[in-house]
This record gives structure tokens, sequence and C-alpha cells, in this order.
């Protein structure tokens, strides 16, 4: 099923909600920002016990 989760653009610190698929498990994708289209590198961490979290990153960290 899918979350919708607020995260916050690492390029433009705009908060955001992506969709998330649940049922896959844990997962990394890219996906562009709404606010400024930049690419982030999203990463979907399922656990049993703490649920789902959604961390961001840029995806040319320091390049
Ligand atoms: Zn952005």
């Amino acid at each position: 099923m899918l979350d919708f989760v607020d995260i916050h653009c690492p390029y433009c610190g705009e908060s955001i909600e992506i969709a998330v698929d649940t049922s896959a498990g844990g997962q990394s994708y890219v996906e562009d920002c709404q606010v400024c289209c930049r690419p982030m590198n999203v990463r979907v961490t399922v656990d049993e016990e703490e649920g789902v979290s959604v961390s961001v990153s840029a995806e040319n960290e320091g390049g």
C-alpha cells in the first residue's frame, strides 16, 4: 500500500510529500523534487517495530 510521507528536499529545503510503496519493503530510488525538480536519493526503511522511515539525500553530495 502507499504511504504519504513528508520529507525535506536536500537542495531547496522545501517540505514535500511523497508516496512510498511500503508493501515493497526497504528500497531506494531517485525522485525529482516537486519544487526545484532536482533528483533526490530517497531511501525507505521498513522495520516491523519502528515502522516506515524515509530519508533523502542529494544525489551528488560534495560533487
Ligand atoms: Zn527541492
